[in-house]
């Protein structure tokens, strides 16, 4: 049963934009070797399409996916295949990774033929998205042409440049770098969706960026920006559909016919369609308390973390928590070796200064502001109490692990990693 709608969501916090926004990505150059995740929306099922020995380029197609939904995925440098090695992931799944020995050419070839959205009809669009391996990258990294293929009486295509979480501005930086590359994806999403109307969801605050796309976008039809409240989670994709719609929806947004895709979507979906080029770089905010030279970088897929960080001027502490993502919802990472994703925008680094927890206060300030309507204390105890029932009956796999609850409890209490636990037994359990 989907939990009800209960929680304020209108937590502002603290956002450290300041630390990266104003300061020129920097491009990097690959190392010796990248590790490219042969993983594709949570799916290891891979035919990988080169052997050890083997040449590519910058865009050649490296592994397919062998089951329906899964998108290709490509080389992100020149050089040779040296393998498949087992490594950690991001999303904290051990993953099978293929190493190319960086040959320092960059020679590119182009993956596909671009295509003119203009002409081509919805389901060459459609087609055309998949075999260009995009991916959402607001989220989990699920194929994105999916929500397209299936959708029906779309009234909104919603453009997510909300970007909520603190100290990322990757997405900011991406929209002024491909205004062209962001409003041809984004019209060709709107056909593929045969959505009526585009809405391009920008923060309030961001006035800066939310002139930028107004111009960038002026004479297009059924093309709007809607300036929405500087809260978190705004960026989730519930939060924004009633923001921006009024409604409610159960499992899908397509029940209330919302198609919902980030805005750096849009950008690689332009990219693809008008230089044939696939998912192969990726900006990424480095930022937090404890990394020398915060910045957002531009650094090929499969750059792993310790190189990303050392040309950021290294750690500024001894003891650092290392985080793929922002400090709300990315994944504490024990080590630095894991690598970028496709769909990764940001490593957080925080001092890992260690905290006294207390015992919980009941104040309730966790279910007060629980976007999902849970209640995130009550659940922890039955964590507690191995009491899966009770779990099951609050509803835990509705968590959508923002981290709020963490974040406003006074006791300092990790409630978020125990709710994360409790929809994880409740998943195994069904599986
Ligand atoms: S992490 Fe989960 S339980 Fe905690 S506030 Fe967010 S949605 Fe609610
Ligand atoms: S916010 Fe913290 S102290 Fe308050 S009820 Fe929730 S867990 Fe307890």
């Amino acid at each position: 049963m989907m939990s009800l709608f209960k929680g304020p969501m209108r937590q502002h916090i603290q956002g450290h934009k300041e630390l990266t926004e104003h300061v020129e990505a920097q491009e990097l150059k690959a190392g010796e070797k990248v590790y490219i995740p042969l993983f594709c929306g949570a799916s290891t099922n891979l035919e990988v399409l080169v052997q050890e020995g083997d040449s590519v380029c910058i865009g050649t197609k490296i592994a397919e996916c062998k089951e329906r939904f899964f998108v290709p995925i490509y080389a992100s440098v020149s050089g040779t295949v040296a393998g498949i090695e087992k490594r950690m992931h991001a999303s904290l799944k051990p993953v099978p990774h293929l190493v190319i020995i960086n040959d320092g050419q960059y020679k590119e070839v182009a993956s596909f033929e671009p295509l003119n959205y203009e002409t081509a009809d919805r389901e060459t669009l459609i087609d055309f998205m998949m075999n260009a391996g995009i991916i959402g990258l607001g989220g989990a990294g699920f194929p994105a042409f999916v929500k397209y293929k299936f959708a029906k009486d779309v009234e909104k295509l919603i453009i997510n440049a909300v970007e909520c979480e603190p100290f990322i501005t990757a997405d900011y930086k991406t929209i002024f770098a491909q205004k062209e590359e962001f409003v041809t994806g984004l019209m060709a999403m709107k056909k593929m969706a045969m959505a009526k109307e585009a809405v391009i969801a920008i923060k309030k605050t961001h006035q800066d960026l939310i002139s930028f796309v107004e111009e960038a976008v002026k004479g297009l039809d059924g093309v709007s920006i809607a300036a929405v409240p500087d809260v978190y989670p705004m960026g989730w994709e519930r939060v924004l559909v009633r923001e921006i719609m009024h409604k409610e929806y159960d499992r899908l947004p397509g029940e209330v016919g919302a198609v919902v895709n980030n805005a750096t979507t849009a950008i690689a979906f332009g990219d693809a369609l008008l230089h044939g080029r696939a998912i192969v770089k990726k900006t990424v905010t480095v930022s937090g308390t404890a990394v020398k030279e915060p910045k957002n970088v531009i650094v090929p897929v499969g750059m792993p973390a310790s190189e990303i960080i050392a040309a950021c001027g290294g750690y500024t502490e001894d003891s650092v928590k290392l985080i793929a993502g922002g400090p709300m919802m990315g994944k504490t990472i024990v080590n630095d070796a894991f690598v970028i994703d496709r769909n990764m925008n940001a490593l957080t680094v925080l001092a890992n200064k260690p905290y006294d927890s207390i015992s919980c206060l009941r104040c309730g300030k966790c279910s007060d502001h629980c976007p999902a309507g849970l209640q995130p204390v009550r659940i922890a105890q039955a964590v507690k109490a191995a009491d899966k029932k009770t779990m099951e009956k609050l509803c835990a796999v509705d968590c959508i692990e923002c981290g709020l609850c963490t974040y406003v409890c006074p006791s300092r209490l990790d409630v978020t990693e125990n709710v994360r636990k409790a929809k994880r037994q409740l998943q195994l359990a069904k599986k």
